[in-house]
């Protein structure tokens, strides 16, 4: 087992395109009472609801003093201009955002957003002082392969390279393999551990030792105390951050292994 860092967790929710305005505003109420209840002292939480429900949340975390940040699912490498139906990072911080998930593998996959863009998306987000979640990971094929180590390599490499050290800072980063999202199927324990040893050498040869790196792909409340021993430092999560329950049992599972190493 390993030792947690000395970094805060992250634990990230990730909505996807679920929940309209209403139902999006009562989740964040639920969650908002769960952790007045039973508050936690290592993690930092985050939400990334659909676009359209980002105003309605952030007025309800703003007026209820809920402990959480605004996520953005996505964001256009553009400021303004001809993108229908894209959207502006001004026009996400406008409503409270303060974190952008770049390169989600669902954008990456059927939105045709490859490595060239992710990297503009990456620079626009931290160059206008806004933190940056970066997504990788690979798809089954690549994985029995055996050719994961290369590809996520080449994935961080492209997104943060044209980035300043002091931009680098900005960045956490996701290790999301493809075959483990929204499948049921996590990566086990020691798949886990050493793929984050990996991506962490990685980090380090681009000057980013202290970089957090979540994992992401089917966390749940059973198996969140034990992944979260794996050198990670906190997750991104779909599925199970659309229920409060499960959701606050994930943050619980995270700030409980942080309590208990500290
Ligand atoms: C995700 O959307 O980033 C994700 C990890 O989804 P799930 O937890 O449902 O696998």
């Amino acid at each position: 087992m390993e030792l947690v860092s000395e970094r805060r967790a992250l634990v990230v929710g990730n909505w996807k395109m679920n929940l309209d305005f209403v139902e999006a505003v009562h989740l964040t109420q639920q969650i908002g009472v769960l952790l007045r209840h039973n508050p936690v002292a290592h993690v930092d939480v985050a939400l990334a609801p659909p676009f359209v429900d980002l105003r309605s949340v952030s007025s309800v975390v703003d007026s209820e003093r809920i402990p959480v940040s605004l996520c953005a699912q996505h964001v256009n490498a553009n400021e303004a201009g001809p993108h229908t139906g894209e959207i502006s990072l001004s026009m996400l911080t406008r409503v409270g955002v303060t974190t952008f998930i770049v390169g989600h593998s669902e954008r990456r996959t059927h939105y045709a957003m490859d490595d060239d863009t992710v990297a503009r998306t990456l620079t626009h987000v931290v160059r206008a002082g806004q933190r940056g979640l970066l997504c990788v990971g690979e798809d089954l094929v690549v994985r029995e392969a055996s050719e994961y180590e290369s590809f996520v390599a080449t994935q961080l490499e492209s997104a943060l390279r044209p980035l300043s050290v002091a931009q680098r800072e900005l960045v956490t980063v996701a290790y999301e393999p493809i075959w483990a999202i929204g499948t049921g199927r996590s990566a086990t324990s020691e798949e886990v551990n050493l793929a984050t040893a990996h991506l962490r050498r990685v980090l380090a040869s681009l000057e980013m030792p202290t970089t957090r790196v979540l994992y992401g792909g089917s966390v749940n409340a059973d198996n969140a105390s034990e992944l979260i021993h794996q050198g990670i430092d906190g997750f991104l999560v779909g599925g199970a951050s659309l229920k409060a329950e499960s959701f606050l049992a994930i943050i619980h599972a995270v700030d409980g292994c942080y309590a208990e190493l500290r």
